[in-house]
């Protein structure tokens, strides 16, 4: 058995990083950028008002000034703004010559003659400057962050449109186990339905994976050893799940050795998901999930990611929350590191939610997160932190 952050680096450590592609950037959307992004103009491009208003000269905002043109966003202004003048001006318009503020049309009064007057006791200057976000030729997104719509909105404002992406892993899910009948069956007895290949095939969607799906491997020798052929001619990632423990028809490490992988861990100190092995051939990487469906799900979230984050560029820094426990918590063993579903309260504060163990997937569907208890911590009280991630 090994500590989840040793399982964690020979995860990442193995994993070797994909070749890159140009994509168009409205579909770059959770992809891996693979170059810096340098800005080709100055963010603003020049001097503009932020406001609907009044442009002009400081020193003046007390007098009554006369209108001498209107401004709308996207024309120039034709006349330079003079003493004891102003010029009507529009939100994002160009800032004309002479003037060095904007007075909010909600500050002013409109007199006879053309003329306005200032309202209020004074005026904030309300011009976005040219350049004051970004200059010409910054850094605006660096090589391995993944990409969020608000770095597709900079992709557009500078014109990278074609942005250099990571491919991404094709993923192929199998099930095993004699127990299991596809969801649209209704299981006779001593069978259960199948969910935990489609619960792996969507958490590999969300990541942006390509993903297959092989079906149910019976818990035989040959049964695993065809699907193992088939879905790694196919899929550079495969998740199996379910026989990985020690049953006497737990057969999946046995049989991806004798088709040439070498196992990297097969045990590690977390619970729930002990029996979670990972292994690699050449450039093929195999995880063994264990069958309960909450395990599989939570090392999808810890170990899985990792590794595909990995192959698509990115070194997942395993970043989380820290927040204040509402309770009290105990439990007798503390061998290996727990993660409890929980809900966030109003207040902030994590909750476990009633769980009762790694088979009870029902208790995901109503949790927003997962919280660690530490390994050899046996007891926590209301108000200690604990590492959260979200789900
Ligand atoms: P195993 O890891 O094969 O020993 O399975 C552990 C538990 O998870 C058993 O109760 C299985 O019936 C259950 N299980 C295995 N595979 C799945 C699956 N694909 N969907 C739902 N439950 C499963
Ligand atoms: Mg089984």
């Amino acid at each position: 058995m090994i500590l989840y952050k040793e399982a964690l680096k020979l995860t990442i450590n193995a994993a070797e990083e994909f070749e890159t592609e140009r994509i168009n950037f409205g579909e770059a959307l959770g992809r891996v950028l693979a170059e810096d992004v340098l800005s080709d103009t100055d963010m603003p491009p020049f001097d503009k008002t932020a406001v609907d208003g009044y442009a002009c000269k400081r020193v003046d905002i007390f007098s009554d000034l006369l209108v001498i043109e209107t401004i709308p966003a996207g024309m120039k202004a034709e006349k330079a703004v003079k003493s004891g003048q102003c010029s009507k001006i529009m939100t994002g318009a160009k800032m004309p010559e002479g003037a060095d503020c904007v007075i909010m049309v909600e500050d002013v009064e409109e007199l006879a003659g053309n003329k306005i007057r200032l309202t209020s006791k004074d005026t904030a200057t309300n011009i976005c400057y040219k350049a004051e976000d970004v200059k010409k030729g910054n850094v605006i997104l660096r090589k391995s962050t993944p990409i969020r719509p608000q770095d597709i909105a900079m992709f557009a404002s500078v014109g990278y449109t074609k942005p250099l992406v990571y491919k991404l892993p094709v993923v192929g899910v199998v099930s095993t186990g004699c127990e299991l009948v596809e969801p649209e069956q209704k299981p006779e007895d001593a069978q259960i339905r199948n969910s935990n290949a489609y619960q792996l095939l969507a958490q590999a969607e969300l990541l942006k994976c390509k993903t297959k799906y092989f079906g149910i491997a019976k818990d035989t020798e040959q049964s695993l050893d065809e699907i193992i052929k088939k879905a790694f001619a196919e899929c550079d990632v495969v998740l199996f799940t379910g026989g990985v423990s020690m049953g006497d028809f737990d057969l999946v490490p046995k049989m991806l050795k004798e088709n040439g992988f070498d196992i990297v861990y097969k045990s590690i100190a977390v619970q729930p998901g002990r029996p979670t092995l990972f292994g690699k051939h050449k450039n093929k990487y195999v995880f063994g999930l264990p069958g309960n469906p909450v395990s599989s799900f939570i090392q999808f979230e810890l170990l899985v990611k990792a590794l595909l984050y990995k192959l698509m560029g990115y070194e997942d820094k395993n970043v989380k929350l820290i927040l204040p426990l509402s309770k009290d918590y105990s439990r007798k063993k503390s061998v290996r590191e727990k993660w409890i579903p929980g809900v966030i309260t109003t207040n902030g504060e994590v909750e476990p939610t009633d769980y009762h163990g790694s088979a009870h997937i029902h208790a995901l569907s109503y949790s927003q997160v997962i919280f660690k208890v530490p390994l050899g911590v046996n007891e926590l009280k209301k108000g200690d932190l604990v590492d959260v991630r979200q789900i």
